[in-house]
């Protein structure tokens, strides 16, 4: 008997993270769905249970501690383990205001408010939950954990006055979180490293979900594709890296 893998996915009650948690499933996997809203989670996962995979949501908001050393209690006692860790849960920013904003204090600019909450989530939150599944993916023989970033994390592109990201992202908040996550993900590489856990970001592409009012060209599957393959390397498969389906990405 083999025992099937085991991959949490964070923020996979929609979008990429959705998909890429069907597409584990469809390879064989468990798949625990994480999702701050338990009724959306669950019903990501029915989804999934519904065409023939094994899923289960797990409550999970990346920005509450206490929420996620619940989250990585609750895997520990009813899976023992963890195989693979998907970063996925992320927000733009784009959608918040900070409350200075009403009261006209603050220039236009990098607002501090937004900046903060859009770090919580996309950086200290993604801290957080891999030092709570580390324990987990200890277990496992061979764990492979995915930071889902973006092409707009690269220092590369963003500098380049003709590359795509110059006017197209005015925020200061989504760059510069995923361009931490970058820092974070070759931190995280090179400490674990020795013990075969391969740490890499990807960058999914300009995907239609909620995230962008549904402007983007890929579909969710598309984007997840990548997720997916850093999720399954084998143990010659790179570690510190940043890909997008077409290849590295330049940091
Ligand atoms: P969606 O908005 O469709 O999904 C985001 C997911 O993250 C939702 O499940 C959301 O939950 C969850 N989430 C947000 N905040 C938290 C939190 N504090 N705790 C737990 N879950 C949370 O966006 P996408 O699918 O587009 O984005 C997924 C990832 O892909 C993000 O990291 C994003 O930055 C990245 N990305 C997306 C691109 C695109 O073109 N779409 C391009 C490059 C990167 P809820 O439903 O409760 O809000």
């Amino acid at each position: 008997l083999v025992m099937s893998k085991i991959a949490l996915v964070t923020g996979a009650n929609k979008g990429i993270g959705r998909a890429a948690a069907e597409q584990l499933a469809a390879l064989g996997m468990t798949v625990l769905l994480g999702a701050r809203d338990p009724h959306r989670g669950e019903e990501a996962a029915a989804g999934i249970r519904a065409a023939g995979g094994d899923a289960h949501a797990v409550v999970l908001d990346v920005t509450d501690h206490a929420v996620v050393r619940a989250a990585a209690e609750q895997i520990e006692a009813r899976f023992g383990h963890l195989d693979v860790l998907i970063n996925n849960a992320g927000i733009t920013g784009s959608g918040q205001v900070s409350p200075l904003d009403a009261t006209d204090q603050i220039p236009s600019g990098v607002e501090l408010d937004m900046v903060c909450a859009v770090f919580e989530t996309n950086v200290f939150g993604v801290i957080a939950v891999t030092n709570a599944m580390l324990p987990l993916l200890r277990r496992s023989p061979a764990p492979r954990i995915v930071n889902v970033s973006s092409h707009a994390a690269s220092l590369t592109l963003n500098s380049d006055p003709e590359g795509p990201f110059t006017a197209l992202l005015p925020s200061a908040a989504y760059s510069p979180s995923k361009s931490a996550l970058s820092a974070l993900t070759v931190q995280y590489a090179n400490e674990f490293r020795e013990d075969g856990i391969l740490v890499n970001a990807a960058a999914p592409g300009f995907v239609d979900t909620d995230s962008n009012n549904h402007t983007g060209h890929l579909t969710p599957a598309q984007g997840a594709a990548v997720l997916v393959r850093l999720a399954t390397l084998g143990a010659d498969g790179p570690t510190a890296g940043f890909f997008s389906a077409d290849g590295p990405v330049p940091w």
